[in-house]
């Protein structure tokens, strides 16, 4: 800021930073905004790099930290559709049939750039001239009412971007504060434009929603809103059942195996948020991949039995294919980077490797490199499940913290009939 400065340029720290200071919260990152141009900023930090289409800004990198510095955006006019312009205008700003903007690359003045962001809490700007906080659209009153409150038309807003519709539940839930009704209002007739983002970018959003500490509450809304089905379509029919069948006199009806696995899938999806959130809460560490592992765990063994008893398959291979399609069906609305389907894949292949247990097998398992998370969904399976589960998660609780005697002692009381047996 103070280097801008320097060049003449006006620089302000902007966003959810200020936001979450007031609040006493420790920023995750720092936004800049000037009315230095993307070009402009380049010419004066050697360590910056220009990134992004739909949004052009500045990352200048200090060590391990990228600070973000984005030129003041401008106005647009909302009435403007000019997705078949290939003029030099459709460059700096362009929008799809629906509204949604490809292009917000107009500049302006800070007032406007104060218009153009999303919630009036995101809307404060600090600056080093004054050491000041500049408040453009009410965002401190909202603040302190624990409001949540678009700024400008929400219709047209949530059109223009449908993720802010994400990000609106998103700092709820977070800040736990209230949305308020009006920008609350047009969120579930709108939900289905979720389906022109980008597959990556719900990848991102659905990591900083479900993975960041405050994910059982962001759920509960995102189902309140009716976006938990967008972004997850094969969770979704399965949670929901009882409000697709109803019978003539109007009683829920569901398949009765149905009647488990919802039942299932809607208790492992909290408990895998809680659960999420404790470890977060306590400062541990995440695995990206267990949420989404344990999320289509369920929907994958289900769609497995279906392939081996519709497709007469041997299991594994039907629960190979029950990967692939499950996988596939839901990359198509976020990608899940390689890096974790693999894990996934290895998480969801050890729970049919852990109900086969033999003195050959076992070692080998222990020592898989995703033992641990296995072991973890295992244990809520069983939490859930009861049975049977329950008592294959004990053995293997006690079998990994085992002295090797011990280790062998366990081995060779195993039921014969339990050695190589399979439980799906
Ligand atoms: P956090 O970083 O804690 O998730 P944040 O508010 O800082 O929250 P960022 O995604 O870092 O969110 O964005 C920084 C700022 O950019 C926001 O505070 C907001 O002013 C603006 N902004 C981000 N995304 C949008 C959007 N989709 N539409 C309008 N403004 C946005
Ligand atoms: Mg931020």
């Amino acid at each position: 800021m103070y280097r801008l400065k320097k060049h003449g340029y006006s620089a302000f720290l902007v966003g959810g930073c200020i936001r979450d200071l007031i609040l006493g919260k420790v920023p995750k990152d720092f936004d800049i905004t000037t009315n230095a141009t993307p070009d402009q900023i380049q010419k004066i930090f050697r360590n910056c790099r220009l990134v992004g289409r739909r949004f052009r800004l500045a990352h200048i990198l200090f060590g391990k930290e990228i600070i973000e510095v984005a030129t003041f955006r401008g106005a647009h006019n909302p009435d403007e559709i000019n997705i078949a312009d290939n003029s030099r205008s459709a460059n700096i700003s362009r929008r799809s049939q629906s509204g949604m903007l490809l292009r917000d690359n107009v500049y302006g003045t800070i007032e406007q750039d104060a218009e153009r962001r999303d919630f009036t809490l995101n809307a404060f700007y600090y600056s080093v001239d004054d050491f000041t906080i500049r408040d453009y659209c009410n965002g401190l009153q909202d603040l302190h009412n624990g409001v949540i409150r678009l700024i400008g038309d929400p219709k047209t807003r949530y059109r223009e971007d449908p993720v802010r519709m994400l990000r609106a539940i998103r700092f709820a839930a977070k800040l736990n504060m209230v949305i308020e009704p009006q920008t609350a209002a047009p969120i579930r007739d709108l939900a289905p434009l979720l389906k022109n983002i980008p597959a990556a970018r719900l990848f991102d959003e659905s990591v900083k929603l479900l993975q960041t500490g405050y994910g059982f509450a962001t759920y509960q809304l995102l189902r309140e809103y009716q976006l938990f089905g967008q972004l997850f379509p094969l969770l979704n029919p399965l949670v929901n059942q009882q409000l697709t069948h109803t019978s003539k006199n109007g009683d829920f009806v569901r398949h009765p195996s149905h009647k488990i696995e919802q039942s299932h899938l809607e208790k492992m999806v909290e408990l895998v948020l809680e659960n999420t959130d404790t470890r977060i809460a306590s400062g541990k560490r995440i695995n990206y991949a267990f949420l989404f592992a344990a999320f289509f765990w369920y929907p994958i063994r289900e769609l497995a039995q279906h392939n081996a008893m519709e497709g007469g398959l041997p299991f594994n291979d039907a629960f190979s294919m029950a990967i692939g399609d499950i996988l596939t069906e839901q990359c198509r609305v976020m990608t899940i980077p390689r890096r974790l389907t693999t894990v996934m894949s290895d998480i969801w292949r050890l729970q049919l490797r852990m109900s086969k247990r033999s003195a050959k097998r076992v070692f080998a398992i222990l020592e898989h490199p995703k033992y641990r998370a296995a072991y973890d969904l295992l244990e809520m399976r069983a939490t859930i499940e009861k049975g049977e589960l329950v008592g294959l998660a004990k053995w293997w609780n006690e079998f990994q913290s085992a002295s090797s005697d011990h280790k062998n002692v366990m081995i060779k009381q195993l039921p014969k009939s339990n050695r190589s047996r399979a439980k799906h």
